[in-house]
């Protein structure tokens, strides 16, 4: 059904479209779920038109997530003070096996509105609790209702629980095949796209991994494996070896890889998620590898990966990952004693590993990650006249340093206003709280586990 236009007029809009650039007082028309047009004072064509009057805010494209594992939404919290084997105990190990669908679609759907709530419109779901076909079709089920844009990711364990991640090692779970019949036979379903969310060296044999990529690349599906954390050397190298690197595969994390491993993603066209805040916080590596991979044109975007132990939204992870990436640069002069002139790389460089760069990851830059006439109608409108975003200078440089969910004002999708005056407002907003209540309560009492 044709939707009435909507305008997002006088904002400061950030386009990152090379063409187009910023525009310091400017409209963005959107007609059908599409931006038509980006400009000085645009009116409206349609009658019963709606305008979201952004004068003093900050209208950019809706940022995307690369990758996260959506259905941890209600587990806030739960691991704050753990490396990478305390959170597989107390997540993995401990909480996902007692998750009912009912629980993972209110975890899902709670973890997604999260994502909106801080201006995130694109998330890629690495769904890895997914332990009958009934729980894939409650996550499939939690995106949608949400109005996210995203990647769903199928994952693990499948009927054989925690052993999926031991020796002996089974294949992906064969229902995969079943949910991409079922929910995308064109490829594509409402706002989302499917692929596989695999183990890879890290998380099982080489024999299982090549099995499992086979699987893949026989459903056509794209892949994301966790790679080069502290504790698991060789995953990159263990692809080459076997043949399977290629521009399909999704590298999480890539904190300890060797200077040949990075070489060898941008030599077969792979691109990497960047999680700053669980990359250090959990202790899979000393930085995260925004360096490396700028420095060799891979495609790259930040993360919030798991929501367990650290915040929820982009604007903590693009301040993390710059002054973590300046931090690296300048480690061995500073080392030295030496005074540091110059640092490289800049806010706006950290809004673009979270918008287009992000997107490009996902080969979805061609539908969204800037706001570009014929493109989807993907909008953060963040409000920025608040002592703390006011600022003298560039207002993206403020963003970066200052925003955070609560500042984040209207959000859109394919046109869909899904958050408006700094509320969710989306026909799932209310219940999914109720949902995400009575799911903490259950898993508390079957646990026996503080989870609220
Ligand atoms: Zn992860």
């Amino acid at each position: 059904m044709p939707q009435h236009d909507l305008l997002i007029s006088g904002g400061h809009v950030v386009t990152f479209d090379p063409q187009i650039g910023d525009l310091p007082q400017g409209d963005v028309l959107i007609r059908d779920g599409r931006i038509t047009a980006v400009g000085a004072d645009l009116a409206p064509r349609a009658p019963g038109a709606r305008v979201v009057d952004a004068r003093g805010r900050l209208v950019m494209p809706g940022l995307v997530d690369t990758h996260r594992h959506v259905w941890q939404g209600a587990l806030g919290g739960h691991t704050g003070q753990v490396s990478l084997s305390g959170y597989s105990r107390a997540v993995i190990a401990g909480l996902a096996p007692h998750y009912t669908p009912e629980d993972l679609y209110a975890g899902t759907l709670w973890g997604a509105l999260q994502a909106l709530n801080a201006g995130i419109t694109t998330v890629a779901d690495w769904s890895h609790n997914l332990s009958t076909p009934r729980h894939a079709d409650a996550n499939v089920r939690a995106l949608h209702d949400s109005g996210i844009r995203g990647v769903f990711l199928y994952g693990g364990p499948g009927p054989d629980g925690l052993a999926f991640f031991g020796v002996p090692a089974p294949q992906h779970p064969a229902d995969a095949r079943r949910v991409q019949a079922e929910h995308f036979p064109d490829g594509i379903s409402g706002r989302l796209r499917m692929g596989l969310a695999l183990r890879g060296p890290a998380f099982t044999t080489p024999e299982t991994t090549k099995n499992d990529f086979a699987f893949a690349r026989k459903l056509g599906l794209p892949i994301s494996v966790h790679v080069g954390m502290a504790g698991f050397p060789d995953s990159v190298e263990t692809l080459d070896k076997l043949g399977l690197l290629g521009p399909d595969i999704n590298h999480v994390h890539a904190t300890q890889l060797s200077d040949r491993e990075f070489d060898l993603i941008a030599d077969t066209g792979g691109s990497i998620s960047l999680s700053p805040s669980v990359d250090m916080l959990m202790a899979l590596g000393t930085y995260p590898a925004t360096g490396h991979a700028l420095a060799r044109g891979i495609a790259a975007g930040l993360s919030v990966d798991t929501t367990t132990g650290s915040g929820t939204d982009l604007f903590t992870e693009m301040r993390l990952a710059l002054a973590a990436e300046r931090s690296r640069a300048n480690a061995d002069a500073v080392s030295r004693h030496e005074a540091v002139e110059d640092v490289e790389l800049n806010q706006r460089d950290m809004l673009k590993l979270a918008t287009l760069d992000a997107a490009r990851v996902w080969h979805l830059d061609h539908e969204v990650g800037s706001i570009t006439p014929g493109k989807q109608a993907d909008v953060t409108v963040v409000d920025m006249r608040p002592p703390h975003l006011n600022g003298f200078g560039d207002p993206v440089a403020t963003l970066v340093m200052g925003a955070g969910a609560a500042d984040v004002e209207t959000v859109v999708v394919g046109g869909e206003i899904l958050k408006a005056g700094g509320i969710l407002v989306g026909p799932v907003a209310e219940h999914a709280r109720e949902l995400m209540h009575e799911s903490r309560v259950n898993l508390r009492d079957r646990t026996g586990q503080n989870a609220s």
